[in-house]
């Protein structure tokens, strides 16, 4: 589970962390009000649970009362990546010279958690990651100890931070690590920590919760924002499937967990980029198909889809009318459809598939290579 920036920075101020002077706001008029007096410049910020929202337009500085206004009408209410913005943070906007990083996650290869610094923080630390990897610093913590000053401060000189606010920067992830452990942390994050006046303030805020340590953080559980959340999840929760959205624009839809993974994977294989994880599970009957097709039809970002099904307890043939039944009751297919049946009662099944609705493919990599294909014809 996502907290929101503001709900983030509370935590980690409670704790200790500096944090710029802040409000939330739900309509242009407050927006105004709060930023007035806060005093300008000010910063306003999109609170919706994606990241980069300043390359995505969610994020404006602003230096007088009509141009907090123009940025509030423009933010609220925008579609950022597929989420609706309902709330924006007001925020003292803070003069910086250097944008840090630091983060704590779970390093699953190591089996520990990870501390992570560098000097390259801002909006391009995802590229920073992936091209040059050891200009972030990495220190592994023995969750049995927690972790200790000096490594810490170890980390803080691996990445190369100035002197004069080293002390400070290894204390905020200190003390980052100390609420990722208390808080069941997935992910916390502070990008950019900026460096201001020889001194560092926590500029943007990310804690996810490890959503299975929900029943033990009851504060955290009722922070959970179900309106601002995925509407697709939401959907998917009542549907009663597992799913979870990705960023991509291959749709996919399988029977089984470890199959759909096999689908995600073979799709990043062939150079595609899944939209989401959905597994249907075992009997899927026409009703639960639909339901999976109407999934992945509102998602604006799929462009096609691969249905994967292994026939085991669920049949083929039964599968193959569900499919027909659900796309049935659309007067145009609105994506291209890919289907690969196998198992039990595949062929029957294949048979009954109405090839004016669906492209049936024999085998799983030629279903996959065809959704890919069709998927860049649209974005193309
Ligand atoms: P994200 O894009 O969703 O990660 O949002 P961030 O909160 O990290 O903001 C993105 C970028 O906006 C930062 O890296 C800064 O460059 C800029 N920014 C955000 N807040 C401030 C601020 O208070 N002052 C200034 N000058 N820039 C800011
Ligand atoms: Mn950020």
């Amino acid at each position: 589970m996502r907290l929101h920036e503001y709900q983030a920075k509370r935590l980690f101020a409670k704790a200790g962390i500096p944090t710029p002077e802040s409000a939330v706001a739900r309509t242009v008029d407050e927006a105004v009000e709060l930023a007035d007096e806060i005093g300008y410049p000010v910063a306003i910020k999109a609170q919706v649970h994606v990241g980069g929202r300043g390359k995505a337009g969610g994020i404006e500085l602003v230096d007088d009362a009509a141009e907090a206004r123009e940025a509030a009408e423009s933010i609220l209410g925008m579609d950022l990546k597929g989420y609706r913005v309902e709330e924006v943070l007001v925020e003292e906007a803070v003069e910086f010279t250097d944008e840090l990083y630091v983060g704590v996650t779970m390093d699953r290869n190591a089996g520990r958690p990870v501390a992570m610094v560098s000097t390259r923080g801002g909006v391009n630390i995802e590229e920073v990651a992936a091209e040059e990897p050891e200009a972030i610093a990495r220190e592994h913590v023995d969750p049995a100890f927690g972790m200790f000053d000096f490594q810490a401060r170890k980390a803080v000189s691996d990445a190369g931070i100035d002197r004069e606010v080293a002390s400070d920067v290894a204390s905020v992830l200190t003390t980052l690590y100390d609420l990722w452990e208390e808080h069941d942390g997935a992910d916390a994050e502070i990008n950019p920590l900026m460096v201001a006046d020889q001194a560092v303030v926590a500029a943007d805020a990310v804690f996810n919760v490890d959503g299975d340590a929900l029943f033990r953080q009851p504060d955290l559980a009722e922070l959970e924002d179900e309106t601002a959340g995925d509407e697709l999840e939401a959907k998917a929760n009542e549907y009663g499937f597992d799913y979870v959205r990705l960023e991509g624009n291959v749709g996919i839809i399988g029977n089984g967990a470890g199959l759909v993974m096999t689908t995600l994977d073979l799709v990043d294989h062939y150079g595609g980029e899944p939209a989401n994880f959905l597994d249907v599970g075992g009997g899927a009957k026409a009703d639960r198909i639909a339901n999976a097709l109407d999934m992945v039809f509102s998602d604006e970002n799929v462009d096609a889809v691969v249905f994967n099904i292994f026939g085991g307890i669920t049949r083929g043939d039964e599968v193959a009318r569900g499919i027909n039944q659900a796309l049935g009751q659309f007067e145009t297919i609105p994506k291209p459809v890919i289907v690969r049946l196998a198992g039990t009662n595949a062929e029957e099944g294949m048979e009954i598939l109405d090839t004016s609705l669906v492209q049936v493919e024999e085998t799983l990599e030629a279903a996959v290579q065809a959704a890919v294909a069709a998927a860049e014809e649209v974005t193309a």
